[in-house]
């Protein structure tokens, strides 16, 4: 048995927890801080705004900056990457009363299609109702990361972007703010002549918005034992093109490039979005629980372009853009016991919450943030204290009464049953469909990605050769991403770098950015390899972090630069 669970990343959660150590003058106090410009996090900082907007006695009490949101990316969306057919429910509950044409979206989703692929032929066959997307609207999510930084702005509130939260303050068992990264560090982190030392900041309340692996998220929930669930993910892997001809529908295909074979273990599919007239985007989504070390999801969206229904709408046109980042996909079975924790709450996919059947994530990571959001103001209204144990209980009463805990219940089992491969899985998940999430009677268990026994298979062979029209090799995607890591920077990456032959494969093949080489052959003994890393080809997807390592957040500002993902 080969799994990367054996390997456990040299990484211990309490290394980034830590007492305030700037001296009191030089901490800068907002009263709520939130960590990451996603969705999730600038819904809550907006609600909160305007909470604060109708209440400014509590503004009045949280000082010269009520709300501050830190971004690790080099602008608001720039980290930001989805398909994305957006569910407009959370953003109208935002600004009601705000018409369509005033949000940024490209086209209502008019028409649709599902198909099933075989390597030669395709079959269309009725969309299951958790990928209907009528009412739905297709969109670019570093667009609208954008747009809803310069809505939070225009309430007040501050962005704070190249700053990523690298450590959690706690003092007395509460949550109290985070540090911010250093910036200027050399190779083996020393300070170089730019060097700027990170400084805590503090803040009343802390809404964790890290989105997918979130980092500090990760250290809360071990700290303040917030879970005991296992959760699992995917790895989307995207493109972006300017296209001849204007694409119609929304289009999800399922089946080939994934083998159907339960040894193999492969589940996901592909979405391609029309994004107006001239542009297309197309991703692979693929489970991290797979065995394979072989497999490629940037191979196989390579292959999947080369498919007679793809090829055509593409042919022509010019890749713009790529990218890649992971999904959270054990939905409600993957959910923690609790949400809150003293001084601070979880939001967002750093949470879980998104439907995998539906591929949707947007609106439940708006609405949780919203819901944190007036939490927090009740919470910080006079007489009261974010702190005290329970204070942001409300937070997770209100998720359990919200559309995002019913959604996700309904299809609590459809994801894990493909666990079970492919036959048993869509047998299950059809039950699940059909009976409202009655069936099966008992739930289903998750296993986690990096338990997954590893061998080393052929693959790889199989991905077209690049030959830089339609296909292409992952450092020119890296390139594409706009990735600007510095080449000396520190190592963000915790990973061993000998292991067995099977887990440098896999990390080889499943990081989509070319950070990983496996160097000679294996030796005898142990069958084990060395790995070399290049940490800064990283574009901060999170697969890592599923299968044996651990992403830990750059210095700020470092990372892709997506402006259309
Ligand atoms: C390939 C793919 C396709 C998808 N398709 C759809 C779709 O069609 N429709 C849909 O509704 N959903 C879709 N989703 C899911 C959806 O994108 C997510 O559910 C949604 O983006 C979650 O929002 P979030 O704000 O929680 O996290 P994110 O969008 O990930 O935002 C988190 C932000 O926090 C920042 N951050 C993280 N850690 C730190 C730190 N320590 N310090 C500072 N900043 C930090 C990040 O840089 C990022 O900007 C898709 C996802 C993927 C990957
Ligand atoms: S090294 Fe970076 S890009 Fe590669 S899998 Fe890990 S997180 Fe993704």
């Amino acid at each position: 048995m080969t799994r990367p669970a054996d390997y456990p990343p040299p990484f211990d959660p309490s290394e980034f927890l830590r007492e305030p150590s700037d001296p009191a003058d030089e901490r800068i106090e907002v009263g709520a801080l939130v960590v990451g410009a996603g969705p999730a996090g600038l819904a809550a900082a907006i609600r909160l705004a305007q909470l604060l907007e109708e209440h400014p006695d509590v503004r009045e009490r949280l000082g010269d900056v009520p709300i501050a949101v830190v971004e690790k990316g080099r602008a608001p969306g720039a980290h930001l990457l989805s398909g994305a057919v957006v569910n407009p429910r959370a953003l109208r509950q935002l600004f009601p009363g705000m018409p369509a044409v005033d949000m940024p979206f490209f086209a209502p989703v008019v028409r649709e299609g599902v198909y099933f692929l075989t390597e030669k032929r395709h079959i269309r066959i009725p969309a299951p109702p958790t990928m209907w997307n009528h009412g739905n609207y297709v969109v670019s999510i570093s667009r609208l990361g954008k747009w809803l930084a310069e809505k939070a702005e225009e309430l007040g509130v501050m962005v704070i972007p190249e700053t990523a939260a690298t450590d959690l303050l706690v003092t007395g068992g509460r949550a109290v703010g985070v540090r911010t990264g250093d910036k200027g560090r050399g190779r083996n982190g020393e300070e170089l002549a730019n060097f700027e030392p990170g400084s805590d900041l503090t803040s009343r309340v802390t809404i964790l918005a890290e989105g997918t692996q979130g980092h500090l998220t990760g250290v809360a929930l071990r700290h303040f034992g917030l879970s005991s669930k296992q959760q699992i993910w995917a790895l989307g892997v995207k493109e972006l093109w300017e296209v001849p001809r204007p694409l119609d529908r929304v289009m999800h295909t399922m089946g080939w490039p994934l083998r159907r074979a339960k040894r193999y273990r492969e589940f996901g599919g592909s979405f391609i979005y029309p994004m107006g007239e001239g542009m297309v985007a197309l991703g692979m989504v693929v489970g991290l629980d797979y065995t394979d070390a072989t497999l490629s999801v940037h191979g196989l969206l390579q292959e999947l372009k080369g498919h007679p229904l793809v090829r055509p709408i593409l042919e022509g046109g010019t890749r713009i853009g790529w990218g890649a980042k992971t999904i959270p996909e054990g939905g409600f079975l993957a959910l923690p016991d609790r949400f809150h924790f003293p001084g601070g709450m979880i939001v967002g996919d750093g949470a879980g919450f998104v439907n995998v059947p539906a591929l949707k994530g947007i609106h439940y990571a708006m609405r949780s943030g919203m819901l944190a959001a007036e939490a927090a103001f009740e919470a910080l209204r006079p007489g009261r204290t974010a702190w005290v144990p329970g204070a942001l209980a409300s937070y997770d009463r209100a998720l359990r009464e919200s559309y995002i805990w019913s959604d996700l219940q309904r299809v609590r089992n459809m994801r894990p049953a493909f666990q079970h491969g492919f036959v048993r899985g869509a047998l299950i998940a059809g039950a699940a469909l059909n009976s409202l999430g009655k069936l099966p009677p008992r739930d289903l268990e998750l296993h986690s990605d990096a338990e997954a026994d590893l061998f080393v298979g052929s693959t790889n062979g199989r991905y077209p050769a690049p030959d830089g029209q339609l296909f292409f090799d992952k450092l020119s995607s890296v390139y594409l991403s706009g990735n600007k890591t510095r080449d000396d920077a520190p190592n963000h990456l915790r990973v061993h770098t000998t292991v067995r032959r099977e887990i440098g494969e896999a990390w080889k093949n499943m990081c989509p950015a070319q950070v990983y080489d496996v160097a000679g052959e294996a030796s005898p003994a142990g069958n084990a390899v060395r790995v070399e890393v290049t940490p800064s080809n990283c574009v901060q997807c999170g697969a890592i972090s599923a299968k044996g390592g651990r992403l830990t957040p750059p210095e700020g500002g470092a990372g892709p630069e997506y402006t259309s993902m």
